[in-house]
């Protein structure tokens, strides 16, 4: 690859932009939709992202989806699923991370990154830089990513959006104004409609017309301040910084699984149950997405809508739902009032973390945690194999059964299996379940 000397990145800006975002998301998370025309947004009967190949068949996000199944009735329609959106855009910040801390969490599916003056500690020009980030992404989350390095945010910004999907451009400083003759001046980041009308009042059509113009220009037209800074830019200059702090962890990312069920109960053995299966489904996404908690939320709602909470810290982060059931259990004893019905149980993963970067503790608690991970991945395939929910832990499966007679609180606390109706036996293999602590 052709280098670029000192001058050509006075600022080394990084941009990138996740192609057909939730739809690529969805394609990662579910092989059956790979390669095939998806449409995500199902809720709201407009299409809110659409896969590659669903762009293909000349289909774009403006239409409705009934339009959209009236035109290609072979396109997959699935409903939005904002937090394995979330799920992803985090671990996209933190896979961007891992090369450099300067980095702005810009949205769902971009962001930006500063690797001015990381040269000499990877020995690789900032082209290469990009370049093996950009792979790192596309390997780990399995989607395409349009990937621009300039002088400045505006500029890298052109470069991610100049070839989709999966480009990548470098746009040195001096040679900026190559790429801008063929951009509206609209469509620059950060000029909205309304400028872009006053802009084409004063002659300007193209992001090009804009750079060439002169400071005395700028002045003589009153041009406003954020204007200004794209004009520099857009002549090599760098006049935004990063946003760079962490956006709160509390609006994305955490995995929220609760269940009403009808009747209510009043049966300790029972509710534990059901919230022992939505440790499962939470637990579950968690593997599904690569990612572990290190704290959980713990909600019962009464027959009366009386809601009852805890926080549960765990000691190491872990996607295992029995680790996590063992330590709900010891608050659950304490939230559980006897002789009232309760209509619903909840579970919320918190401080949501990448799989790698759980870091081991010093009591090797850690590691105690890891020996079970084998075998839930064999337990994901299985279910993913029989349907979902083949295999789970020994105590869910009370939540099967509605109403058992009180004698069997025994069997709560029991490891095997406890038996189901014989339609639900059919699906089920008999494995001993994972070394749940009772
Ligand atoms: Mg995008």
């Amino acid at each position: 690859m052709k280098g670029f000397s000192d001058r050509s990145f006075p600022k080394a800006i990084l941009h990138f932009d996740g192609d057909s975002f939730f739809a690529s998301v969805e394609q990662a998370m579910n092989y059956k939709l790979r390669g095939k025309p998806i449409v995500t947004g199902a809720e709201r009967g407009a299409a809110t992202a659409l896969s590659i190949e669903a762009k293909r068949l000349g289909l774009n996000r403006g239409m409705s989806m009934k339009d959209i199944r009236a035109k290609c009735p072979e396109v997959i329609v699935v409903s939005s699923d904002y937090t394995s959106y979330s799920v992803y855009a985090r671990r996209m910040y933190a896979i961007v991370r891992r090369y450099t801390s300067l980095v702005e969490e810009y949205s769902i599916d971009e962001c930006f990154a500063d690797i001015t003056g990381l040269r000499p500690m990877y020995g690789m020009r900032y082209e290469e830089i990009a370049l093996m980030i950009k792979s790192d992404l596309e390997r780990s989350l399995g989607i395409t990513f349009g990937v621009g390095l300039g002088p400045s945010k505006v500029v890298a910004k052109i470069g991610s959006k100049f070839r989709k999907p999966g480009g990548f451009t470098p746009i040195p400083a001096k040679e900026v104004q190559n790429f801008l003759k063929d951009i509206p001046v609209g469509n620059l980041w950060g000029v909205g409609f309304a400028q872009a009308l006053k802009l084409q009042n004063l002659g300007i059509v193209t992001a090009l017309d804009f750079a060439q113009k002169d400071e005395a220009w700028l002045r003589a037209h009153h041009i406003a301040k954020p204007y200004r800074e794209i004009w520099y830019e857009l002549r090599g200059g760098s006049a935004r910084e990063l946003a760079t702090e962490h956006r709160g962890s509390t609006d994305i990312g955490s995995i929220i699984k609760t269940r009403t069920f009808s009747p209510p109960s009043p049966q300790r053995a029972f509710v534990l149950a059901q919230l022992s299966k939505n440790i499962e489904r939470a637990c579950f996404k968690a593997r599904k997405h690569g990612v572990k908690t290190g704290a959980v939320g713990v909600m019962l709602k009464t027959q009366d809508f009386l809601y009852r909470n805890a926080e549960v810290p765990l000691p190491v982060p872990t996607n295992d739902p029995a680790y996590v059931l063992k330590h709900v259990q010891k608050h659950f004893d304490r939230m559980f009032v006897p002789n009232i019905l309760y209509r619903a149980t909840g579970i919320s993963l918190r401080s949501i973390v990448g799989e790698k970067a759980a870091t081991l503790d010093l009591f090797g608690e850690t590691l105690k945690v890891e020996e079970n991970s084998k075998l839930l991945d064999a337990v994901d395939g299985l279910n993913k194999r029989y349907g979902k929910e083949t295999i789970g832990l020994a105590l869910s499966l009370k939540a099967v059964s509605h109403h058992e007679p009180d004698r069997q609180r025994q069997n709560s606390r029991r490891t095997s299996f406890v038996p189901l109706p014989i339609e639900q036996r059919k699906k089920t293999i008999d494995l001993p379940f994972l070394g749940m602590a009772h």
